[in-house]
């Protein structure tokens, strides 16, 4: 099937809650990546190829699962266009259809006392952010 690559790069933009447009390609959220060696696809790509609508490989990249979420790219981008968001908001698009980014109230009884001792200390918070991240 097809990827509607125009429909796909409206998405990510939606959910990322970006502005690829203000990125000025100075390549900076790369040169600070602490994962950038293992990827294919590097932060500052991700955002050029959103911006141009070139999507369709990002579903496939790598680089999804070798980002650390640590944010320093969004920390360093003078632009603030924030390349972190837009690889979250891919890798919901690549994990959703497969169902693998749900939690349900069940499981986490069961996730807590696999920690054994630890799991009386997990905050709240936590919890709550688990849910509204991994429930929609
Ligand atoms: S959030 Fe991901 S892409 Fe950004 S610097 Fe960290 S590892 Fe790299
Ligand atoms: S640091 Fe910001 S402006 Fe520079 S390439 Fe990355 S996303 Fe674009």
């Amino acid at each position: 099937m097809r990827v509607d690559e125009k429909k796909l790069a409206e998405d990510i933009v939606r959910l990322s809650g970006t502005n690829v447009k203000k990125c000025m390609r100075c390549g900076k959220c790369s040169a600070t990546c602490p994962s950038f060696e293992d990827m294919d696809v590097h932060p500052h790509s991700f955002v050029s190829m959103v911006e141009e609508g070139d999507v369709a490989g990002l579903l496939e990249s790598k680089s999804l699962w070798k980002c650390l979420s640590c944010f320093a790219c969004v920390e360093r981008c003078p632009r603030g266009v924030e390349p972190a968001h837009i690889i979250e908001a891919v890798r919901i698009l690549v994990m959703s259809p497969q169902g693998l980014n749900r939690i349900k109230p069940d499981a986490v009884p069961i996730f807590l006392s696999s920690l054994g001792e630890k799991g009386a200390e997990v905050p709240q918070q936590l919890l709550t952010s688990a849910f509204r991240k991994y429930s929609k």
